[in-house]
């Protein structure tokens, strides 16, 4: 939750500086050999008019950082005045719109699935859903999450029959007409529930690829950072709070689907959860 912070003046024009966790300003040419490791989990002091030319990414994607009063902004903001907000958390449109860009950059081939090939994998299940389809696109789905130790969990609980489970709980979610019913626990009376082994995270990172229209993810960062709570009535709170102001974004042209649009939004939160200083650092002081 971002909160009011003093913002000392800059030395040089005396305006508040603002903060930007030192993980986003890594993406900086020009900030990217001063930062240490130890940065990614600090906010670093910086001045959005005297330093303007570090806050974008080698592409001309501004960098969000986290203005004197709060508000997740971008230098190249037209009305500052506009501030746009889901839970207490609050941003502009520019700063969610390159938090969309920078959640969706094209990552180095052979390591990371990218989103785009992921929701490929799903709509081909889709179009012929089977066990083995299912079993693939969870494997694509781990592996794009960072969940190594989750499809091993899974394989391990479900030894022999992931990908029948997979497709039982998916065929379910899809026709569920609920979110809460979606992403329920399987039990012995409900028996196509989400698979023993996978949670709210990687259980909405399922649905979010099966349907990114309709469904997005809540995982432990957006959880902790917006105050949306780890279970199937949490989950189906954060959808219909974020539902609400996707559609509303739409209405104004907005292009990115419900999910992708969740994707800027933890690209914003996660710069202010897990910061281990509250306090503004400059990275020759670190
Ligand atoms: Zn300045």
């Amino acid at each position: 939750m971002t909160a009011d912070h003093p913002g000392n003046p800059c030395k040089q024009c005396s305006i508040p500086t603002s903060r930007i966790n030192g993980r986003t300003l890594r993406q900086s040419p020009v900030r990217r050999g001063l930062l240490k490791k130890a940065d990614d989990k600090s906010w670093i002091q910086v001045c959005p008019a005297c330093e303007r030319r570090d806050l974008f990414d080698g592409r001309g994607v501004a960098l969000p950082y986290c203005a004197a009063d709060g508000v997740m902004r971008t230098v190249i903001d037209t009305e500052p005045e506009n501030v746009l907000a889901v839970a207490d958390f609050r941003f502009t449109r520019p700063a969610l719109d390159y938090g969309v860009a920078l959640a969706n950059l094209t990552q180095p081939a052979g390591t990371v699935p990218t989103t785009d090939s992921v929701e490929h994998l799903a709509r081909h299940y889709l179009v012929a859903p089977s066990a083995s389809a299912a079993a693939a696109l969870t494997e694509a789905v781990c592996h794009w999450g960072g969940g190594g130790r989750v499809l091993g969990n899974l394989k391990r609980h479900h030894a022999g029959h992931l990908g029948d489970v997979m497709h039982r709980w998916m065929q379910a979610a899809l026709a569920a007409a609920s979110d809460g019913e979606a992403i329920a626990q399987a039990s012995p009376q409900r028996p196509a529930g989400l698979p023993h082994g996978l949670g709210i995270s990687f259980g909405s990172k399922h649905l979010r690829m099966l349907d990114p229209d309709r469904f997005a993810v809540l995982d432990s960062v957006l959880s902790e950072g917006l105050g949306y709570a780890l279970n199937p009535k949490g989950y189906a709170l954060f959808m219909r709070h974020l539902r609400d102001f996707h559609q509303q974004l739409s209405a104004s042209g907005w292009g990115h689907s419900l999910a992708r649009t969740e994707s800027g939004l933890f690209v914003l939160v996660r710069q202010n959860v897990r910061v281990e200083s509250d306090q503004p650092v400059t990275p020759s002081e670190a």
